[in-house]
């Protein structure tokens, strides 16, 4: 098996990332199990002289205690630590019912992320809840062996999707680990990577032969609801400056405008910034999304913006089958249907899919052959 930094080519050295400055470093259970792994926990640690670095081998990953009884504490204790270790069951199919969304492949080489959005329903699931530090699994090697063993078994074209339980790519200057994906996927008969991300830094990936086999996706809102409901994040114009840099190196490159927050004004903001992002980036495909967090996750947004906003102020609580809260279906759909309208009118014929809705949603805007097209999937 090749190793990261063992192989001929694929030797990297880290870079640190402005979003993400630890104070605690763990090293944990299996972080130096191969060599590569090590030279890279090595050289990370290299990037953060300031950090504390502790050894816990015997540890598994998700077991770092922060040392912290409030959650909202804990939660930005989390963002702070870098944890490094190993993840064995990285790769897996996504098992959710109760909404139109197909389960999917998904696979991790990170765990969680260092950007602050006051709405992540990330924070609020049990993994990240009971261990919400930023984590590398060093076991880069392993996890696309896994890859390459489950698309050899499914034997058809198959995305394996990256931003499931992390950002996909904010670590990347980090890791390099782009540059050991993107080329894999690139030659893989079957396999098919699709990343979501609200990084900027996409140095690593513009000169990688991609071979159209990694699709990239951007979180976006118009830039006045970033700057209310998203701190510590690379802005709008950063973000589409990326997707731009991207689609002309010939990647895929779609957008999931997610979650949608209807704030004051929210036609006109959304309109203006549909159009100006549709006319900037040749988008393969755009998902919508609104809240559907758990009450974990909401618990921590009301922590961080207080009970009275405007998120909390529209949900409607315990109404839905999957134990997901959104806002009212007759909201829901006014906002699909004008930010669908907006589309349309600057790129008629681009793909438009909805993420995490309710069948009714879709069979009230008539997009029933819609329901199964997100970004999740090929
Ligand atoms: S980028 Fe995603 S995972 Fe990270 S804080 Fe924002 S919503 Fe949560």
């Amino acid at each position: 098996m090749l190793d990261l930094f063992e192989a001929d080519g694929l030797s990297y050295t880290p870079r640190g990332v402005r979003w993400f400055l630890p104070d605690r470093i763990y090293l944990t259970k299996g972080w130096d199990a191969t060599a590569g792994g090590r030279k890279l926990a090595e050289a990370i640690i290299g990037v953060y002289p300031q950090a504390e670095v502790f050894d816990c081998s015997d540890r598994a990953h998700n077991r770092v205690e922060l040392g912290q009884i409030n959650s909202l504490d804990a939660h930005y204790a989390g963002k702070r630590t870098l944890v490094l270790g190993v993840h064995k069951s990285a790769v897996r199919f996504s098992d959710e019912g109760e909404n139109t969304c197909p389960n999917y492949w998904h696979f991790s080489c990170y765990g969680f992320c260092p950007f602050d959005c006051k709405y992540c329903y990330l924070a609020g699931t049990p993994g990240v809840k009971f261990s919400p530090t930023v984590k590398v699994f060093l076991n880069i090697e392993e996890v696309i062996g896994q890859i390459d063993r489950a698309a050899g078994r499914l034997r058809e074209p198959t995305a394996f999707y990256l931003g499931k339980l992390q950002d996909g790519l904010a670590l990347d200057p980090l890791t390099g680990y782009s540059r050991r994906l993107v080329p894999f996927f690139a030659q893989h008969e079957y396999a098919r990577q699709v990343l979501l991300t609200k990084s900027a830094d996409v140095d690593n990936l513009i000169e990688l032969e991609h071979g159209g086999h990694t699709t990239l996706s951007w979180s976006l809102n118009p830039p006045e609801v970033s700057d209310a409901f998203e701190a510590n994040v690379p802005s709008i114009a950063a973000r589409v400056g990326a997707m731009q840099r991207c689609a002309e190196a010939g990647y895929p490159v779609r957008a999931v405008i997610m979650p949608i927050i209807p704030v004051e004004g929210w036609e006109e903001l959304y309109s203006r910034f549909l159009t100006d992002l549709l006319e900037a980036v040749p988008l393969g495909r755009i998902t919508l999304g609104q809240i559907c967090s758990f009450p974990s996750a909401l618990q921590l947004t009301e922590q961080k913006l207080g009970n009275s906003n405007v998120i909390s102020e529209q949900l409607e609580r315990g109404k839905s089958l999957d134990g997901r809260t959104r806002f009212p279906f007759d909201l829901r759909v006014q906002v699909y249907r004008h930010l669908i309208g907006a589309i349309r009118d600057v790129r008629p014929g681009l793909q438009i899919g909805l993420c995490l809705e309710e069948k009714r949603v879709f069979e009230q805007l008539g997009m029933e052959t819609a329901i199964g097209c997100c970004n999740c999937g090929l």
